[in-house]
């Protein structure tokens, strides 16, 4: 066997004990006689799965009592539309951050729904080399909600603040941060995520939300976006994602058993450091983000000639470092180091990144 470091922005690298555990319990789960994949999601196993599941990340984030965690389907996307529909009855307004694609997506998909929402700040105009500073004054007092996209995957920014909105929610969409840090939950209104970037495999979408703003959603709305139903029915209204919840619960483990998210962030700043302390100290490549807005989670850089990106890409898989290239849509080269890449994987980048300036020189 022989594992390569995947600095795939998602689906992305699991911990080697999760996929061991899984693995080892894939025929035969728990005395049961059979895979989680093939056990009714009504059944008492499976029941102390998803309530384990959900028990480990109260811990782990340390989730006040009068928020409501749910284990959803569609992706984060699919929560583009559902925050909306379940929140902006509260005014029948809201705010938007645009501070790359996602919240881009986020903001165009309820413009597209016809309700009234506003772009209060963007950083298009720098090519999104860095969030924006929100301050109170700029939030509209009547606003439902304040909608941001906390890490930015594709541009490789985050906020290094929590953005203060005051008595207006914060919704923020952490798909690319979540459980990688210490973070204050009761500071947000909603936070959700789409699971495969560092939580588990594609599947589950995770939906964590302030009992009191399960009022405002349009009767209209389809069931499995309305949050209230899925809150009831203890994300059991239709078939949950049984196995992408359960590798969840083998994660939240994982960190557990390490020391939790103060853990966590350390190994996570370490790791980002490596490659940022290399970065900072040369000239060959390029990173485009302002330091104040730099992401621990994934990392962009260029050489700044296009056919080098390309090659870089390309040797590096030869090297056992795979899934470097930049997102489409922005090119250039994109490390995502999330929880499960080891330390030596950042070393053995930084190794890869010297040697490939020094045997290809620019022109
Ligand atoms: C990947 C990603 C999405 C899209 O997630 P899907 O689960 O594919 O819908 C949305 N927001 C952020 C920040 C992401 O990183």
């Amino acid at each position: 066997m022989n594992r390569v470091f995947n600095f795939s922005a998602g689906p992305s690298m699991l911990p080697v004990p999760v996929l061991e555990r899984a693995a080892s319990e894939m025929l035969d789960y728990n005395g049961s006689g059979m895979s989680v994949m093939e056990m009714s999601h009504r059944s008492s196993v499976y029941e102390e799965i998803i309530n384990a599941a959900e028990a480990n990340l109260r811990k782990l984030m340390d989730i006040p009592d009068n928020y409501k965690v749910l284990f959803l389907q569609g992706g984060a996307s699919t929560q583009f539309a559902a925050v909306p529909l379940n929140l902006i009855g509260r005014t029948g307004k809201a705010d938007y951050v645009v501070s790359g694609q996602f919240s881009g997506k986020a903001y165009k998909e309820a413009q597209k729904m016809g309700y009234d929402v506003k772009c209060i700040a963007t950083t298009k105009d720098d090519n999104f080399d860095h969030v924006p500073v929100i301050t109170r004054d700029m939030v509209s007092p009547d606003a439902s909600y304040v909608h941001i996209c906390f890490n930015n995957t594709i541009y490789g920014t985050k906020y290094g603040y929590i953005p203060d909105t005051g008595d207006i929610p914060l919704v923020a969409d952490m798909s690319s941060c979540i459980i990688s840090e210490p973070i204050d939950v009761s500071k947000f209104g909603v936070i959700y995520a789409g699971a495969q970037k560092n939580m588990a495999p594609a599947g589950v979408t995770l939906v964590i939300v302030r009992e009191d703003l399960l009022e405002y959603g349009d009767p209209k709305m389809p069931s499995m976006l309305d949050w209230k139903l899925m809150a009831e029915n203890g994300s059991m209204y239709n078939t949950p994602p049984c196995y992408s919840i359960y590798v969840a619960k083998l994660v939240y483990d994982w960190i557990l058993e390490m020391g939790g998210l103060t853990v966590m962030q350390e190994k996570n700043v370490a790791k980002a450091k490596v490659l940022y302390d290399y970065l900072d100290s040369q000239s060959y490549y390029i990173a485009p983000v302002k330091p104040d807005s730099r992401s621990l989670m994934n990392v962009t850089f260029v050489t700044g000639d296009a056919d080098l990106d390309k090659k870089f890409a390309s040797d590096a898989a030869k090297a056992g470092l795979v899934n470097l290239k930049g997102h489409r849509s922005v090119g250039g080269m994109r490390a995502s180091i999330y929880n499960a890449m080891p330390y030596d994987g950042v070393v053995a980048l930084v190794a890869f990144m010297k040697k490939f300036a020094e045997e290809n020189p620019k022109k």
